[in-house]
């Protein structure tokens, strides 16, 4: 039974500033603010509450802002329709609001610190702005794959910590995203304070978009916002469950890897080229097919490059590469050909006798690749050949490193195509660069800030440019929608990447 909803309230435009609110905003006290959508009590902070798993740290608020706003993008916007064509938090009044806020800090992790902060960075406007505007905000992610249970190394402590760093305030976090004292914690958040919930993949629900599960996280609110990029591409309760109780709005960093990636597909400045390496062509090959039909010219490296360079009749030796997407491979290269899209395969490469640091290693030409040699990096000749391909280029998409660049010694094509992706954004060509691993070379060389866009979303990228629905952005009301329109999607959340069902044989008793 889905919980009641909150109670209609006038919807914000943009446009007239609001007048500003006075001196009680910062207190949190709500006289003369919108009323309190009914679903939850004003919560008073409580010396009383019973002890929660939620760290009991006292939480620095942001104090809410006074309006108009000055500067900064919300609000002043002119224009509510973004290229998600979704309601955004632009037109939200989120003062005094409760907000569950799905964000995707699935961050790679080592010796229980993270390694890239990419994504809890990306998060931090839309956190920023919504604390600003006087909301208090609960925190929904995943980490990892903990299938349903709870497992230790995949709580979301160190993205706390993370994410209290850039914020420069207290993030508290549960112990659960369920339970009494989570209840509590988030009952005793004020305007401007937020609480990071444990782990939502510790519980079956999540993965299974269990409805009871994801009523459970929409009564921690009154107002669903997606900024969980990454994750969208599920359809999960923290991601299209909640959307289907709240009233929902997608966040900031939603909005703009939509429009980078949309900008992409749909309005490129040519020529357009796509850089494609990584380990494995199999979970590229629709991204590739998509791909082939935009672009003027397809740079391949990695191991992806070795099952498109046996594709093309050459032998790799012991390189990694997929003997089951050879076919695929040819496949696509038949499609560029068709439609006259150039395609880029390393001319040389560098062959290790191991692909581990301190191995023996020297340059061959791709034509003669020795049979007991792993190819783990573009040579010379095919770097230069890149750089010349790209030189004309107005627009890049970059998705997976050139070679094993996690050895120094093996990862030059990938620092060099760092350096010229930096040199031909500043330039002012359009430089998009997605996948995990990429975006970790770029960080290594500080070159990440120089790109024009830095796509968080992984999965969820690949399957936008595949030119595929995300289910997390579908179930969001349209830009402009009032405040309490909900989506239709609640009956009937697709059920994700199922084969049809086979036809039975027929049931051997009908009950
Ligand atoms: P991203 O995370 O950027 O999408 P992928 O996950 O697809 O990239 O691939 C990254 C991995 O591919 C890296 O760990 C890298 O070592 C590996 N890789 C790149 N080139 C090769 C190669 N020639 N042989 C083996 N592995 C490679
Ligand atoms: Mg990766």
């Amino acid at each position: 039974m889905a919980p009641s909803r909150p109670a209609n309230r006038p919807q914000v435009k943009p446009g007239p500033p609001l007048p500003p609110k006075g001196a009680t905003q910062a207190s949190g006290a709500s006289a003369g603010g919108p009323s309190r959508p009914a679903n939850r009590q004003a919560s008073k902070p409580s010396a009383k509450s019973p002890s929660s798993p939620a760290t009991p740290a006292p939480v620095a608020r942001v104090a809410p802002r006074q309006r108009p706003l000055s500067s900064g993008p919300r609000r002043i916007a002119t224009n509510l329709y973004s290229a998600t064509g979704k309601r955004t938090i632009r037109e939200l009044d989120a003062r005094e609001m409760r907000i569950l806020l799905r964000v995707d800090f699935n961050v790679p992790l080592s010796d229980g610190k993270v390694v890239d902060d990419s994504r809890i960075r990306a998060a931090v406007p839309t956190i920023k702005a919504l604390l600003e505007d006087g909301a208090s905000i609960v925190i929904a992610s995943h980490l990892g794959r903990p299938d349903g249970k709870v497992v230790d190394g995949l709580r979301l402590r160190p993205a706390a910590e993370r994410l209290a760093h850039h914020l420069q305030m207290m993030v508290p976090t549960t112990g659960d995203a369920l339970g009494v004292g989570t209840e509590d914690a988030v009952k005793r958040l004020r305007p401007g304070e937020l609480v990071l919930l444990e782990n939502v993949r510790f519980h079956a629900g999540e993965e299974k978009n269990d409805p009871a599960f994801a009523a459970k996280l929409a009564s921690y609110a009154d107002v669903f916002v997606n900024d969980g990029f990454g994750a969208a591409h599920r359809a999960h309760a923290s991601t299209v469950g909640v959307a289907g109780i709240l009233p929902s709005y997608v966040g900031l960093l939603m909005e703009s890897e939509v429009e980078a990636l949309s900008n992409l597909l749909d309005k490129p400045s040519r020529p357009f080229a796509a850089i494609v390496g990584g380990g494995k062509v199999s979970g590229k090959v629709a991204v590739l097919e998509a791909l082939i039909q935009k672009v003027d010219l397809l740079i391949l490296g990695g191991g992806v490059a070795n099952t498109f360079l046996v594709a093309s009749g050459r032998s790799v030796g012991k390189s990694l590469y997929e003997s089951k997407m050879v076919e695929h491979a040819r496949r696509i290269l038949k499609l560029a050909a068709e439609r006259g899209v150039k395609v880029l395969l390393p001319v040389d490469g560098v062959v290790a006798k191991e692909v581990t640091r301190g191995t023996e290693f020297k340059v061959v030409s791709t034509e003669k690749l020795p049979a007991s040699w792993h190819m783990v990096d573009l040579g010379p000749d095919s770097i230069t050949a890149m750089r010349e391909a790209l030189a004309s280029v107005k627009t890049i998409l970059w998705n997976g490193p050139l070679g094993v660049f996690e050895i120094p010694a093996f990862g030059t094509a990938t620092r060099e195509l760092a350096k010229l992706a930096a040199e031909k954004a500043e330039a002012g060509a359009t430089v998009v660069v997605g996948g995990g691993d990429s975006i970790a070379a770029l960080q290594q060389l500080n070159l990440a800030g120089k790109m024009t866009h830095i796509s968080t979303g992984g999965g969820a990228s690949l399957e936008y440019l595949e030119g595929r629905d995300l289910p997390g952005l579908a179930v969001i009301p349209t830009a402009g929608s009032p405040f309490e329109t909900m989506p239709i999607l609640w009956e009937a959340p697709k059920p994700e990447k199922k084969p049809a069902p086979k036809p039975k044989a027929p049931a051997k008793k009908s009950e």
